[in-house]
């Protein structure tokens, strides 16, 4: 009857809604012993140059390797850890062994490109965020100007009197400060209004459009980010037609598959062990006083 198959429905609805809620419960358990035990490792996706391919720096990314799982992706435990407070932990965690690579690289006179963290909202509101982040580049004695700090758009809509004193502070101190997913929600003019930042990232989804409007738009937001002095890099590329058109209306800097996945720390170290790879042009961004 109509009312048996409702019910049936209604039984194997819940019944994923609690493997879900389980296979969270039991992500949570053992979030804090995985991250004693080495399991969330740093992988690094270049960021380049479209003129040449050159790499101008890199993203880390968080992969949680889990012994019997495999790789999680962090689209699946870090909305988990900002919803319970261990995302302060780990991103503290990443930041920390971010700044420990760049000294490594420093201190062993290799080369060595601009590196970003991201920044979670929850993080922002939980605890300080400046004083975590200079207490380590004072620790390691590295420069912040070669630790980029991702913002995202989407945190500004109900932090943004938050977002905007700190992105201020960070970028005094000496960090560079990105906005991340950029046009990915809908505050996105008023945070080029507020906030000071060096580098303006579009989001991906930015890019997936066919139509002439589409492209006028981007073209626009691309022109307005360099009238504010802004860097502007695109993230998600995977075709040579974006990056020909990306070219053509003067964005730069580029950060996708089309060019690199993000890869392991050998494998990136690799990469940019050959001087020929590096874009020295970054250094001009950085010196400038914008
Ligand atoms: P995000 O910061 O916007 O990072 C860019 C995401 O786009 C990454 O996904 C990257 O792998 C992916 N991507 C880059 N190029 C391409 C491309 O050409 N095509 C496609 N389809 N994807 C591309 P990932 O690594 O899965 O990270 C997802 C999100 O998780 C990140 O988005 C960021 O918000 C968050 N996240 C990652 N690592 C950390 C971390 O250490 N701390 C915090 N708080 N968040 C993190
Ligand atoms: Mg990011
Ligand atoms: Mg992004
Ligand atoms: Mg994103």
């Amino acid at each position: 009857s109509i009312k048996r198959n409702y019910f049936q429905h209604v039984a194997v609805f819940n019944d994923s809604v609690r493997g879900k809620m389980l296979e969270e419960q039991e992500l949570l358990g053992i979030a804090e012993q995985a991250l004693s035990d080495g399991e969330f490792k740093l992988y690094f996706q270049p960021k380049c140059n479209m003129n040449n391919g050159k790499i101008a720096g890199a993203e880390v990314l968080v992969r949680w390797w889990h012994p019997k799982k495999g790789m999680i992706m962090p689209g699946v435990f870090i909305p988990l850890f900002e919803k319970n407070g261990f995302i302060e932990k780990l991103d503290t965690h990443i930041w920390e062994k971010t700044v420990q690579w760049l000294k490594t690289r420093i201190a062993s006179g290799e080369n060595v490109v601009p590196i970003s963290v991201n920044i979670s909202r929850t993080d922002i509101t939980n605890m300080d965020v400046y004083l975590v982040l200079t207490g380590l580049v004072e620790k390691y004695a590295v420069n912040p100007q070669l630790l980029e700090l991702e913002i995202t758009e989407s945190a500004y809509i109900d932090k943004s009197e938050e977002i905007i004193n700190l992105s201020a502070k960070l970028m005094d101190y000496g960090f560079i400060v990105l906005i991340d997913d950029f046009g990915s929600g809908y505050s996105s003019l008023n945070i080029l209004k507020d906030i000071k930042a060096n580098i303006l990232k579009l989001d991906m989804r930015f890019l997936e459009t066919e139509n002439k409007k589409g492209k006028d738009i981007i073209q626009a937001v691309v022109y307005m980010g360099r009238w504010l002095n802004m860097i502007i890099i695109t993230e998600g590329v995977e075709k040579q037609e974006q990056v020909d058109f990306l070219r053509k209306i003067g964005c730069t800097y580029a950060q996708g598959f089309f060019y690199h996945r993000p890869m392991e720390q050998s494998a990136f170290e690799e990469l940019i062990g050959n001087p020929k790879s590096i874009d020295y042009a970054i250094n001009n961004y950085l010196s400038d006083d914008n």
